[in-house]
């Protein structure tokens, strides 16, 4: 009975559950991953700042690399979206459930990430767009690539001033429109724009054409030709399977963790994107290694994991 509880569950396969699970099947722990497989970094046409990749790689096959790196080691994966998750509070153990299956483990590490809010545009469009780098959501990541070139920032609170500002120090081309309805900004961020001259425009706006190289905004003031345009809309963080469990979230609706990926819930643990801080790769592996290593040792320290003199191996092995 004991051998049908995993040591540890990782929810959610991007870069930071996948870093978790190289790790802790490199730790000779009993792990599975279940992953419902919409990473957002198998939105990544090819990423330039990602280290030791001076050429860029593109983000699935990052995935597809750790993946068979973690499968090498011994890690299952099963394509899957947890619906529930569930703590046995006599035990401690967790339960995940999932269309097609459940499992029992020690301990839970929640890599579930967080999406993008798209901008109002045809679905079809928009991954035509997103994969030619015409709609991009990450300024930090490829705001080099759109040096020099004419930017369309989507987005009219103060995320949409902060993404206009940021992204005017690689070009002096940047508009500021409005996805909905007329701009409304405090006079500060008015000053702010002006000051950087940067263009603002009012919606209602939608993304409606692909010409050449460029993608076409209409708004209420017209149509807008872009090189690229950047939706800042918020995004949504994956932390439901937290609240079931009763994590604590923190004020910006991620889960609350530690400095060790700890969360408020003995033996959950969370990583990347779903926790607070800088949403990129090299951050979701640092904190899927971080929790891993903790996850490890917290399980150790309840029962030492010893290994088998390798002659009782052999013996196990024959039968004998
Ligand atoms: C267009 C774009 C370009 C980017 N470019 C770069 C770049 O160049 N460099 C960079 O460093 N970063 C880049 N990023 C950011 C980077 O992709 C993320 O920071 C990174 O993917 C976060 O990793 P994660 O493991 O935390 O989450 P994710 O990669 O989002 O993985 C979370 C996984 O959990 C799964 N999941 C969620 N809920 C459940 C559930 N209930 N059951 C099962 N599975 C579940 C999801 O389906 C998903 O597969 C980019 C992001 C976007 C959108």
């Amino acid at each position: 009975m004991d051998e049908d509880i995993l040591d540890c569950l990782i929810i959610g396969g991007g870069p930071a559950g996948l870093t978790a699970a190289i790790y802790l099947a490199r730790f000779h722990l009993d792990i599975m991953v279940v992953d419902a497989g919409k990473s957002r970094a198998s939105w990544i046409p090819c990423s330039h700042n990602h280290a030791g990749f001076p050429d860029g790689i593109s983000g699935k096959e990052l995935l597809q690399r750790m993946r068979d790196q973690a499968c090498k080691y011994g890690a299952k994966i099963e394509t899957e979206f947890v619906t529930k998750l569930e703590r046995d509070a006599k035990t401690g153990l967790f339960t995940a459930t999932w269309g097609s299956g459940c499992a029992t483990a020690r301990s839970v590490l929640l890599a579930t990430g967080v999406t993008n809010r798209r901008p109002p545009m045809d679905e079809e469009l928009h991954d035509d767009a997103l994969a030619r780098g015409l709609v991009r959501y990450c300024p930090i990541c490829d705001g080099y690539e759109v040096t020099d070139k004419r930017v369309g920032v989507i987005g009219s609170d103060s995320h949409g001033v902060a993404e206009a500002l940021f992204i005017r120090s690689y070009t002096a081309d940047v508009t500021l429109v409005a996805p909905d309805k007329a701009l409304r900004l405090s006079s500060e961020d008015q000053q702010k724009l002006k000051d950087a001259a940067i263009e603002c425009v009012d919606g209602p706006a939608q993304a409606v054409a692909l010409t050449g190289d460029c993608i076409v905004v209409d708004t209420a003031e017209g149509h807008y030709t872009f090189d690229s345009i950047y939706p800042a809309l918020g995004s949504d963080t994956h932390t439901q399977l937290a609240e079931m469990v009763g994590a604590d979230l923190s004020n910006d609706s991620c889960i609350k963790v530690d400095t060790h990926q700890r969360t408020s819930v003995a033996r959950l643990y969370a990583a990347g994107d779903v926790v607070i801080g800088l949403d990129q790769i090299s951050h979701a592996m640092g904190e899927g290694g971080v929790a891993a290593t903790t996850i490890r040792n917290d399980l150790c320290a309840k029962k030492p994991r010893w290994r088998e003199p390798v002659t009782n191996l052999v013996d196990a092995e024959d039968g004998t």
